[in-house]
């Protein structure tokens, strides 16, 4: 579990309004599965949409197919963006990430290829489309399948 400290750590470097906006076209989700995962955790499977994978391996520089993953496996269901309608994904992570100056793209895909580094701090999330803040900060889960 994350303390208030860490959640105002992450919104302290990922300031919203120093944000890009990526005015990004995307698919609506199927609801996610969840799922027990090896650790005895539950989860929420986010599994990746093609505009989800297609943004991220565009931050990143990257081939698309370099972005492997087929799901993360998140705390909570996504929520909807309540300014543009964008549904909080993977790829708003990635961004805040990048663009917040938190991580640089070689450790971004290193996690998305090989899975997180132990315990998720509460990720501030802002959508990558309209920067605004999702009310709920996310986990993710310590082991990814
Ligand atoms: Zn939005």
């Amino acid at each position: 579990m994350a303390t208030a400290a860490t959640a105002a750590t992450a919104a302290s470097v990922a300031p919203g309004t120093q944000l890009p906006r990526h005015a990004m076209a995307t698919e609506t989700p199927q609801p996610s599965e969840v799922t027990t995962l090896p650790s005895g955790e539950t989860a929420y499977a986010w599994k990746l949409m093609a505009s989800e994978r297609a943004h991220i391996a565009q931050m990143l520089s990257v081939d698309v197919s370099e972005i492997t993953l087929d799901a993360s496996y998140m705390d909570r269901e996504r929520d909807e963006c309540r300014t543009c309608g964008k549904y909080m994904g993977l790829d708003d992570l990635v961004h805040n990430a990048l663009y917040g100056g938190i991580h640089g793209g070689p450790f971004i895909l290193d996690v998305l290829q090989n899975g997180p580094r132990g315990q998720s701090p509460a990720h501030v999330v802002f959508c990558s489309r309209c920067v605004t803040k999702h009310e709920h900060a996310r986990y993710w889960a310590v082991q990814w399948i």
